[in-house]
């Protein structure tokens, strides 16, 4: 039997959570809205520089990676960059519904395919843990859907000080975190509803099992190579020390093949900001190629989307759960950021078409799975994926 999903959301009775004013990320290649000076040298552009100076010109990837999540100076390894007082907001820090509806997403999948005894939820980048920790609510809300199911959480960060935001928005204080920094699985806790939550700096630390992998504007921080048309063919754009201005770095092209060379598919060209402005104080990101990831994914597993943003948060119920919240509160002002918060994510001038979501799953969940035959059926067929289509509930 297929329950309409207003059924399930109107079971989620928590209280709204405050909406921040916010600055919403850029997809492009930039740098963040960081007021930089143009003449300051920062650490890391000294780091940089001693390390041009000793074994030459750098790839963007490699600067990203330095710039981004150097151990002793990245920008993500010691900053709070989101929220009201960082440099940018991310939809789940606009609003909670965005991550109840990732979070029905998960039970709904999980009931498609097959409702599995255990699951692991593996987030990729959780910033400051809001997410996880608005999935972890309908988790807990709904748990007499989830009652026999033994679910752990498995977060990949590379940034201390954001693991540590993140412990203290998931993790139940009265129980003692466990720390070790030497172990691949660096600190441990347990979520207020008693869910196991670990920690680790590498995807590939985390122990096999049936999992989920949530990664949200997390790909477009990972380093890219890049590239530009010339003449003579492709060649690898670097970044090198400029010879007129000596404290200062200039993007250089490579004057012949480079080893990334073998991996083009065709890029787009960024815009070049000043992201060699005051590195290691803004973010920097790159577009994301879906094309090339489901390119990359497709012998293995079967993708769905990119869909844009407001396609499929309208799919999941967003105009249903905005309406559950409003009729509860009675605050004016709560009222008014819920508004707000639902057009900074839908606005297709806002948030609504610039951000998309992506889903990889496994070829038999799309093309005819084995629990849902219909006794008219001559070919078992899977059902409708939420947030592509739109939200059934059995
Ligand atoms: N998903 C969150 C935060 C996005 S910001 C949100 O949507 O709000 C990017 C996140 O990825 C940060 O938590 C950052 O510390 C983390 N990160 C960046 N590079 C990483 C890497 N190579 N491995 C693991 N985490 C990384």
């Amino acid at each position: 039997m297929r329950v309409p999903v207003r059924s399930a959301l109107r079971s989620l009775w928590d209280a709204a959570r405050p909406v921040i004013p916010c600055i919403w990320r850029g997809k492009y290649f930039s740098s963040g809205n960081v007021p930089v000076q143009n003449n300051r040298v920062t650490p890391m552009q000294r780091h940089l520089m001693y390390k041009i100076k000793s074994t030459g010109p750098i790839t963007v990837a490699e600067y990203m990676k330095e710039v981004l999540t150097n151990p002793a100076k990245g920008y993500y390894v010691h900053h709070d960059m989101l929220g009201e007082k960082g440099d940018f907001i991310t939809s789940p820090e606009i609003s909670q519904i965005f991550g109840e509806l990732i979070g029905i997403w998960f039970i709904s999948e999980w009931i498609a395919a097959g409702k599995s005894a255990a699951f692991q939820l593996v987030e990729l980048g959780p910033g400051r843990g809001t997410l996880t920790g608005d999935i972890l609510r309908v988790f807990s809300q709904l748990g007499s859907v989830l009652k026999n199911c033994d679910i752990s959480i498995h977060l990949v960060e590379v940034s201390q000080k954001l693991s540590e935001i993140q412990a203290l928005t998931l993790t139940e204080e009265k129980i003692p975190l466990e720390r070790n920094a030497e172990s691949l699985v660096y600190m441990k806790g347990v979520s207020k509803s008693g869910i196991p939550i670990s920690w680790y700096r590498n995807l590939q630390d985390v122990p096999k099992g049936y999992s989920f992998y949530l990664a949200h504007e997390f790909f477009d921080v990972l380093p890219v190579h890049k590239f530009q048309k010339t003449p003579q063919g492709w060649r690898e754009v670097f970044i090198d020390i400029d010879p007129q201005i000596s404290d200062k770095l200039r993007f250089v092209l490579a004057p012949c093949s480079t080893p990334a060379e073998a991996f083009i598919q065709g890029f787009c060209g960024h815009k070049l900001h000043d992201v060699l402005t005051a590195p290691g104080t803004a973010d920097l990101t790159a577009d994301v190629d879906f094309r090339y990831l489901r390119k990359m994914a497709q012998e293995k597993v079967a993708s769905l989307g990119p869909v844009e943003q407001k396609t499929f948060l309208k799919n999941m119920g967003i105009d249903v759960r905005l309406k559950v919240l409003l009729d509860k509160s009675d605050d004016p002002s709560m009222r008014q950021q819920l508004l707000q918060g639902y057009d900074m994510l839908m606005n297709p001038k806002k948030m609504g078409e610039r951000f998309n979501f992506f889903a990889l799953l496994p070829h038999q969940r799309l093309h005819g799975g084995n629990h849902q035959v219909n006794a008219q059926q001559t070919k078992p067929s899977a059902s409708p994926v939420a947030g592509f289509d739109e939200l059934t509930w059995r």
